[in-house]
């Protein structure tokens, strides 16, 4: 699953995080931004590491606050996949995902339409999110043992 890298403008981040109700600060607008364009799975160290030299004052504490408020407000989401680091996905569209334990490497999955489905059927419930996680060895990592 690979798109064209999409770029957001200042205005549309700052616009999506006001109808989400946060209050947008240049670094939110900046780690927004850098979720949005690089779905790639980060850590907080890495968004850090990304935006660290653009904003002298940022700490990895903010980084990472950042990041749990946007999932707070439904922005991004955040993967447990990986059972030492938390990882970030700035891709909220519904999918799966694969990790695999050589590389480490986090890939998005389709999600199966009857496990979507099959979260909603419980009555009085409210769904939020719906995880799948599925762990192993990814095809680059495999081809040495087949
Ligand atoms: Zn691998
Ligand atoms: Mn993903």
């Amino acid at each position: 699953m690979k798109e064209a890298k999409k770029r957001y403008t200042k205005a549309e981040l700052k616009a999506e995080l006001e109808a989400a109700g946060v209050r947008a600060t240049v670094q939110r607008i900046a780690i927004l931004g850098f979720m949005r364009e690089n779905p790639v799975h980060p850590t907080a160290d890495v968004v850090y590491d990304a935006l660290c030299e653009e904003f002298g004052s940022l700490s990895l504490t903010t980084v990472y606050n950042t990041l749990k408020l946007l999932v707070e407000h439904g922005l991004i989401s955040m993967l447990t996949i990986d059972d030492v680091f938390r990882c970030f996905d700035g891709n909220v569209a519904m999918h799966a995902h694969f990790m695999c334990k050589e590389c480490k490497k986090i890939f998005d999955m389709e999600m199966p339409r009857e496990v979507a489905e099959f979260a909603q059927t419980m009555d009085g419930f409210k769904v939020d999110e719906v995880q799948l996680y599925v762990k192993g060895i990814c095809k680059n990592c495999n081809i040495d043992k087949r």
